[in-house]
């Protein structure tokens, strides 16, 4: 069973993810594999140095885009379907949704086209459920700031650019309903958590 988390910068996903592994692995009996691109793959690593990289000022909005996609299609090789094969659930912190939300909307290379590139990429292998945590911009970039997170290439894009990311994660929930679910993660951390296990279960037993 494949579960991606999605969300703007701040939504908590690898807390919520974090706090799910417990519970989920006591309730189903199955490992559970935690992960996030580039997921410990090597190859896939090196592809997101380049991404991250803050020397890299002059990177083409398309090739960070050929450049996500292809370091998730080594972590989807990789990692995640051996575990899969394993009869392992997964759980990812980020997937296709991601690159759809930051270079499609958020870089404004049109969603369709990311998203078909990212369709080339991963062929078909989408994920059973998805979870969607859902903040309003100006929450997460509070809580992030919190954390004071490290710098890398790809942050302190401005508020216009956050907004343009969540409204897209808005528009893919909205046409993909069978597969996206959305959490209020405007909440105590436990609340969001109960919401997710529940929703896990929901389509577990589906
Ligand atoms: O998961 P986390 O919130 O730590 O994401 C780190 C950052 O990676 C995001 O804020 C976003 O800027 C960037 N990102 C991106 N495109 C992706 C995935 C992540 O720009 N496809």
């Amino acid at each position: 069973f494949f579960i991606s988390f999605e969300g703007p910068d701040g939504a908590g996903k690898s807390t919520v993810i974090q706090e799910l592994m417990q519970p989920l692995a006591s309730q189903t009996g199955q490992q559970i594999v935690v992960t996030r691109e580039p997921g410990g793959s090597a190859i896939a690593e090196k592809i997101r140095q380049i991404i991250l990289d803050v020397n890299n000022q002059e990177m083409d909005d398309w090739t960070e885009a050929l450049l996500f996609a292809a370091s998730r299609r080594q972590h989807l090789v990789e990692v995640i379907e051996p575990a899969l094969a394993a009869d392992k659930i997964v759980l990812c912190d980020r997937f296709v949704d991601s690159s759809v939300a930051y270079q499609g909307g958020g870089h404004q290379l049109g969603t369709d086209q990311v998203a078909a590139l990212n369709d080339f990429a991963i062929q078909g292998h989408y994920p059973d459920l998805t979870l969607y945590l859902d903040v309003p911009v100006t929450v997460g970039l509070q809580r992030v700031q919190k954390l004071g997170a490290g710098f890398d290439r790809l942050e302190g894009q401005k508020l216009a650019f956050h907004q343009r990311v969540r409204d897209t994660y808005q528009t893919l929930l909205a046409a993909n309903p069978q597969r996206m679910i959305a959490v209020d993660a405007d909440r105590p951390l436990a609340l969001v958590q109960q919401d997710c296990l529940a929703i896990i279960k929901e389509h577990f037993q589906a």
